[in-house]
């Protein structure tokens, strides 16, 4: 699309979300969710149940939003992000200040129709969308008790830096075409169905499904470091194998069929691209499979090098290049000031300045410009207020998943060795993908690991993995 279509685009978005929503509060609807709640009395099938209540939730939160307000929401969100992606550009904060400011306001009046229960904050209306039933305040609990001995652990080992055996990752470059051989044969093997998917190029990676037969992921490509494409095909494949392990066939474009949060769907990314694609097992089955698609690029880096090379841990300005360790601390700071800003203890005006602030004490970098300060990510400009915290959770979720895997199933990492991830996946698929929206995140979190969300499994697995790489008892 042209640069200057954008205007279009927003109106032809705020058209198509206002006939959408129309169509999703049809009177009719009603008349036929209240027949069939009727009659559940009357079945034994839980998944139909499971269903219908999920419909039911979509149906009560789409009548209290007002056409108008959907449609000027959709609008004001697309020309807001053209507006970002220019401010960006050009490092320009003053010009996009008065979009996030609309976005704000637009988000406030959205939360203060969808809450229904006067005991819910505004806040946790809108992550609502995003991580049904979540509590801010168990959030904030969570959170703080991540940031309580994440912050000593990153800085112990930013301390000890020297000690890390570096690695190289290549001799060379490889080609592309080589690369993404690999990435497909990997995903293959990690039980991705490449022939209900496709892996493409993009800038930014994601995973779409599209529905039952059809789910496409994209990488990117350094032909400097082979890495960086195959961490994101695993995560964006983590993606990929939710969305096919869903019952697409049996409940097609119904809830049931549907990821039950963005947190769960992170966790399966997050699971696949860090505990199984940074692991030591993997890399001595990947090295080997890896050498085969690229000739001599890796003569002279073992597993051991590729190992301790995708375990670095370096504060970075930009969320999106950060490692596993240090990018919930983005996470946390987006956490806090997107309250702030919905609350409006921050004014818009005064972003800049507390998130430069909080980026020195929490990673203690100086912030050289907005572009790669609180102007980096499009979620606010999308009006995704909300939506951050469902990546921690996502890493969170993802290691207390990873520690219940490693009980019930004896000889995990012998498995990734030899390169056989069936074991995993079944796993992930009897106990999270198979379901749907049939359990909320929290309780599909307590059926799957016996235990509510807690921070504790991925703080252990980070320092249990990160020390010795870093010389530290
Ligand atoms: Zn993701």
């Amino acid at each position: 699309m042209p640069h200057a279509g954008g205007a279009l685009r927003a109106d032809q978005l705020a058209l198509v979300s206002g006939l959408a929503h129309e169509r999703s509060i049809d009177p009719r609807l009603a008349e036929l969710l209240a027949e069939c709640e009727a009659e559940t009395g009357l079945t034994n099938d839980a998944s139909a149940a499971a269903n219908l209540r999920e419909i039911r939730r979509d149906y009560d939160r789409a009548v209290r939003l007002p056409g108008t307000l959907v449609r000027e929401f959709a609008q004001v969100t697309a020309l807001a992000q053209q507006a970002w992606r220019d401010a960006r550009e050009r490092d320009d904060f003053a010009s996009f200040a008065p979009w996030l400011e609309r976005v704000l306001r637009l988000s406030t009046e959205r939360a203060e129709h969808l809450r229904a229960d006067p005991d819910r904050t505004l806040y946790e209306t809108l992550l609502d969308e995003y991580e049904p039933d979540a509590r801010e305040a168990e959030l904030e609990g969570v959170f703080a008790a991540l940031r309580d001995e994440l912050t000593p652990l990153i800085g112990e080992l930013t301390d000890a830096s020297d000690r890390h055996p570096g690695g190289a990752v290549q001799k060379g470059a490889v080609p592309v075409a080589a690369q993404a051989e690999l990435n497909e044969s990997v995903l293959r093997q990690i039980g991705f169905d490449l022939a209900a998917g496709r892996l493409d190029i993009s800038t930014h990676p994601f995973c779409q499904g599209i529905g039952d037969g059809d789910t496409r992921l994209t990488t990117r490509y350094r032909e400097d470091d082979f890495t960086d494409s195959l961490s994101s095909a695993l995560h964006e494949g983590g993606h990929g194998l939710y969305e096919q392990g869903l019952p697409k066939a049996g409940f097609p474009g119904q809830p049931l069929s549907e990821a039950t949060s963005l947190g769960i769907h992170e966790s399966q990314s997050r699971l696949w691209e860090n505990q199984v694609g940074r692991g030591r097992a993997f890399w001595s089955w990947a090295r080997p499979r890896a050498a085969s698609h690229f000739g001599s690029a890796l003569d002279g880096v073992g597993p051991d090098d590729l190992y301790a090379a995708s375990n670095v841990v370096r504060p970075n300005l930009i969320r999106v290049e950060s490692d596993e360790a240090t990018y919930n601390l983005h996470i946390l700071l987006r956490f806090d000031l997107e309250r702030a800003l919905l609350s409006g203890d921050l004014a818009v005006a005064d972003l800049p300045e507390a998130w430069n602030a909080r980026i020195r004490q929490d990673l203690g970098l100086e912030v050289p410009d907005d572009r790669r300060g609180c102007l980096q990510d499009i979620h606010w400009a999308m009006g995704g207020i909300g939506y951050f915290p469902t990546y921690t959770l996502g890493n969170l979720y993802a290691a207390q998943f990873w520690a219940a895997a490693l009980a019930e199933l004896g000889g995990l990492e012998e498995a990734i060795a030899r390169g056989d991830f069936q074991p995993l996946l079944e796993w992930l698929r009897a106990g999270i993908h198979r379901h749907g929206r049939r359990y909320t995140p929290g309780e599909l979190c307590e059926r799957v690991t016996g235990a509510p969300l807690s921070p504790a499994p991925m703080l252990t697995y980070l320092a249990a993995k990160l020390r010795p790489l870093y010389g530290l008892s």
